[in-house]
């Protein structure tokens, strides 16, 4: 039973770490998914950044090429009017006021190349030998012919930054609009955008792939590098995105979005894909572990609680195997004064009732309900809860056997299970257990042993004890010693078979001539004793003599024929004297039977004092 437990044990233990791996496998899976959800968003979050990078670029170009393309409408409509250089002149110094307060910072002005003349809005005066026709403003408007032109950065020689122009071919074929713009705005753009660790370049190319902001200042003015594997991907993307924002990995370390922007430019954003998610790595993996540690300590802590439950369930079972070889058994919290039956036995349950709570009640009534009358006086005081402690000082158990309802022997016992560390008794086990069949075999034993079991009297063993303990008791008597007269000869004559019957025959003579009450045993061979409790009087003595000797005579044996039985008695009293003791009543009795074997036939002879026999 042990083994199946153990079995079952390491089976649920198999099953609850199958559960455990399963759970464990479905939490990383949940994980895997969430890790990538949310790298998927880290990744939206970026595309979003860069989207909005874009924005801020065009937004940021937007109003110089408005600028540009509203003020070359007007110098065009006063080139038709005729208007001079110096009308022209005023006018570009007013529009320049006006987008110097509305692009604030990032402008020189407007300027123009105007029928041969360069007018400058913001007051410039070009140095010696300044050659507008030369410069890249009016270079590159010339070639794209009236189309709004943004010319590559360059140093401005008028204020010594990174610069480019917006520019305008007039309707004349020969003037120019244009306009400067500062590119610090553009380049602090990248610059803010790569100060996030993940971000390894920030990039504003145009549609060749010239870079004209980068978050590496020294990359400025030079081109997406045909040599570098990520400048070569991400130039390949910008010409197949054909001007529509596209998403690239260059390999396996780095991730890059490309967004269009004004006049074919992109903004690009590298970013480094081991620090993007390498918080979010961390994330994940410390609450996995720790998810996962939880989850290990619940699972040993379960299995801990399982065997110690299983422990108790074993435990349990122990003391139900136990409890089952008694009738009933309950347990007793002598604290609480509670009783919970362990082992339960319908007669003791009809006799003690359905509601077993208080101890100390069921005491006070159990001896009534449950033992004979005889037995109420051992049971109420055994059963008292007052005095039970004291009872088992320095024992595991004590017990008290009593007579039930039925007159069937049972055996109570008290058992401790826990003492406080005071020793006082807490708890015991009561438990109650027949014994009615052990009584009545060891009852046979007994009575075996104290008979004599060819005649069925009692034997010499069993008699003198009972005479003796008369004696003690100081209770008068009278003794005789009875001898059957020749016996040798009726063996010798008739054969032992008929000699035991003859024997058996004096044993029932006996036990008629004598009460019930009286001690009737035999000594041995043909000799038989006999004491009548409360004889005193050789009148009475010699009553019962007399009738034993009729009795005798009365045998009827057929194989004996004509053969008559005869005992020879030797009778006396107790006491005879003050300190007479059982060899002395013996011995006078037994000098009586010497006498009258002198004399044949059923003789008695009363010994009374021991001086007679000297
Ligand atoms: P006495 O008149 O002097 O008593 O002579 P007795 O022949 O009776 O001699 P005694 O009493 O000394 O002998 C008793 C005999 O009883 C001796 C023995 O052989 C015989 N005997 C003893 N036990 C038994 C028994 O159980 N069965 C039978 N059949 N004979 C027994
Ligand atoms: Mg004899």
């Amino acid at each position: 039973m042990a083994q199946t437990a153990t079995t079952s044990n390491r089976r649920f233990a198999a099953v609850a770490c199958v559960i455990m791996v399963i759970v464990t496998l479905s939490i990383a899976c949940i994980f895997y998914w969430l890790y990538e959800t949310s790298k998927e968003n880290i990744l939206a979050q970026w595309r979003n950044e860069t989207q909005q990078a874009g924005q801020k670029i065009s937004q940021y170009l937007k109003m110089p090429i408005d600028a540009v393309s509203f003020s070359a409408v007007t110098v065009n409509a006063m080139q038709r009017d005729g208007k001079s250089h110096e009308e022209v002149g005023r006018y570009l110094v007013a529009e320049t006021s006006i987008y110097s307060s509305i692009i604030s910072d990032n402008t020189t002005g407007v300027y123009a190349f105007y029928m041969g003349r360069y007018l400058d809005g913001s007051g410039w005066t070009p140095p010696e030998g300044y050659k507008p026709m030369e410069r890249p403003w009016y270079v590159d408007a010339r070639r794209n012919r009236g189309a709004i032109t943004l010319v590559k950065p360059y140093r401005n020689v008028q204020t010594d930054t990174m610069m480019m122009s917006v520019s305008k071919l007039l309707d004349d074929g020969e003037s120019v609009v244009s306009m400067d713009i500062f590119l610090d705005g553009v380049q602090l753009l990248t610059e803010n955008i790569a100060e996030n660790p993940a971000v390894r370049a920030a990039i504003v190319v145009d549609k060749d792939g010239f870079v004209l902001a980068h978050s590496d200042k020294s990359r400025i003015g030079t081109r997406l590098n045909s040599g570098n594997e990520t400048d070569k991907a991400l130039k390949k993307a910008i010409s197949a995105s054909s001007l529509k924002r596209f998403e690239i990995s260059p390999d396996d370390t780095r991730i890059a979005f490309g967004e269009p922007v004004i006049a074919g430019w992109h903004t690009l954003l590298v970013l480094d894909r081991h620090r993007l998610f390498r918080s979010l790595r961390t994330v994940y993996a410390a609450s996995g572990a720790f998810l996962l540690f939880i989850m290990l300590t619940g699972l040993v802590a379960f299995l801990y609680v399982n065997r110690k439950n299983e422990h108790a369930r074993r435990l349990e079972d122990e003391i139900r195997a136990a409890a089952s070889i008694y009738m009933a058994m309950f347990r007793i919290n002598l604290e609480e004064d509670a009783i919970v039956c362990v082992q339960d036995n319908p007669e003791i349950r009809k006799c003690l009732g359905e509601e077993v709570a208080r101890y100390s009640k069921l005491a006070a009534d159990m001896p009534d309900r449950l033992a004979a009358e005889q037995s109420r006086d051992l049971l109420g005081p055994f059963l008292d809860p007052a005095t039970l402690d004291e009872r088992l000082a320095g024992l595991d158990s004590i017990t008290q056997e009593f007579m039930d309802m039925e007159e069937r022997w049972v055996r109570v016992r008290f058992i401790v299970i826990r003492r406080s560390a005071e020793g006082r008794l807490q708890r015991v086990l009561m438990a109650f257990e027949s014994i009615d069949e052990d009584r009545k075999r060891q009852e046979n034993l007994r009575r075996l042993s104290e008979t004599d079991l060819m005649t069925g009297i009692r034997n010499r063993g069993s008699g003198e004890r009972l005479v003796r303990k008369c004696m003690a008791e100081g209770r008068k008597g009278f003794f005789c010693l009875m001898d059957a007269d020749k016996f040798k000869s009726i063996n010798d004559t008739f054969g032992h078979g008929v000699g035991d019957k003859v024997i058996i025959a004096i044993a029932d003579c006996l036990k008629k001539a004598f009460r019930d009450s009286d001690i009737v045993f035999r000594l041995g061979g043909d000799e038989f004793c006999a004491y009548a409790d409360g004889v005193d009087s050789e009148e009475i003595a010699d009553k019962i003599l007399q009738r034993l000797f009729n009795n005798i005579k009365a045998i009827q044996i057929p194989e004996l024929g004509t053969r008559q039985i005869s005992l020879s008695v030797g009778a006396t009293f107790y006491p005879a004297t003050r300190r007479d003791s059982f060899e002395e009543m013996y011995q006078r009795a037994d000098t009586g039977t010497y006498t009258s074997k002198k004399t044949s036939g059923n003789v008695s002879t009363f010994v009374l004092q021991e001086t007679e026999t000297n």
